[in-house]
């Protein structure tokens, strides 16, 4: 069993400790509020918990669970706290501006992101067994430390993800396509139907059925952690939204020409691919 430490003991951080604790590892956490700290301990998501970043020298792997906008200085601290050869991963939805950086400032960085979430933000959302059957990323470069890699392979196994490799840059266009593009293309949809004139809005809103809850879910989430996606992961998300755009223009374009053979081959396409593609998800 080993010495793990979690900094910032939020929804994904607090998780990590739920289930590393249950499997018996000793688990150091360390948050910026002293409430957050004492939730952690209450809740048993960590053995011992505290503001004080000294906490986590004694740890042999540490996990970064900071806001991706902090992730980066959090590894510059931790460096001047760590010994040299402590391993440091981060749970960030962004890997490309992270990995290459993080491991120059640090060379037992490994970038990780487990794809599991909720709505919910902070130690209270926190979950026990948030990663089963999750896909659970890590993406290591030609100079990733292969001891560290294998340090934090080890630790997530157990967790029951399901762990995959990939290439930061890659995996940043794929978030783009399936989680970040799709926050932005509901929150469109989300302005499409509010910005209409009230009475009709009311209506609308009356009529709303469970197809609507599910396509403007992702569109109605945090918006810091929406604006974080845009900021970080730019080009990306800018390619999907481009062609979404395309695919929006070919649709227009069909019905305005009254070209139902076409809408219904695209519908159908449609209709054939998704059980393929979320065959893993139900
Ligand atoms: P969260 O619930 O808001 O937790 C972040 C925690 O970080 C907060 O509880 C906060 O602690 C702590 N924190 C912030 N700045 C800190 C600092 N300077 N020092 C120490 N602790 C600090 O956010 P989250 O959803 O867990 O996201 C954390 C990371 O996971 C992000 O990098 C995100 O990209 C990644 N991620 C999120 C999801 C998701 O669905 N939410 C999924 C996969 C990966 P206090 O409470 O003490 O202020």
């Amino acid at each position: 069993m080993a010495t793990v430490g979690i900094l910032g003991l939020g929804l994904i951080g607090g998780s990590l400790g739920l289930d590393l604790t249950r499997l018996g590892h000793r688990v150091l956490g360390v948050s910026q509020r002293g409430s957050t700290c004492a939730l952690a301990c209450e809740r048993g998501a960590v053995s011992i918990a505290s503001t004080n970043w000294q906490l986590l020298k004694q740890a042999e792997v540490v996990f970064s669970c900071v806001p991706l906008d902090r992730v980066l200085a959090s590894v510059v601290r931790l460096g001047t706290i760590l010994t040299p050869g402590t391993v440091i991963t981060d749970v960030a939805s962004v890997k490309d501006p992270i990995v290459a950086q993080a491991t120059q400032q640090w060379p037992w960085f490994v970038g990780g992101h487990p794809m599991a979430g909720t709505a919910e933000q902070g130690m209270g959302a926190a979950l026990h067994h948030l990663f089963r059957q999750r896909p659970y990323v890590l993406t290591p470069l030609a100079n990733t430390n292969r001891q560290a890699l294998s340090q934090v392979e080890t630790l997530i196994r157990p967790l029951e993800a399901r762990v995959l490799y990939c290439d930061p840059v890659a995996h940043d266009q794929a978030v783009a396509l399936i989680s970040h593009g799709p926050v932005f293309i509901s929150a469109a949809l989300l302005q499409t139907v509010t910005q209409v004139p009230l009475e009709l809005k009311k209506l609308t809103q009356q009529l709303a059925s469970s197809g609507f809850r599910d396509t403007s879910r992702v569109g109605g989430g945090n918006p810091e952690l929406g604006l974080l996606m845009a900021q970080h992961n730019q080009k990306a998300v800018l390619a999907v939204l481009a062609q979404y755009q395309q695919q929006l223009t070919q649709l227009q374009q069909a019905i305005e020409q009254s070209d139902w053979t076409w809408v219904e081959h695209y519908l159908k396409t449609s209709q054939g691919a998704r059980p393929d593609f979320v065959r893993e998800l139900e």
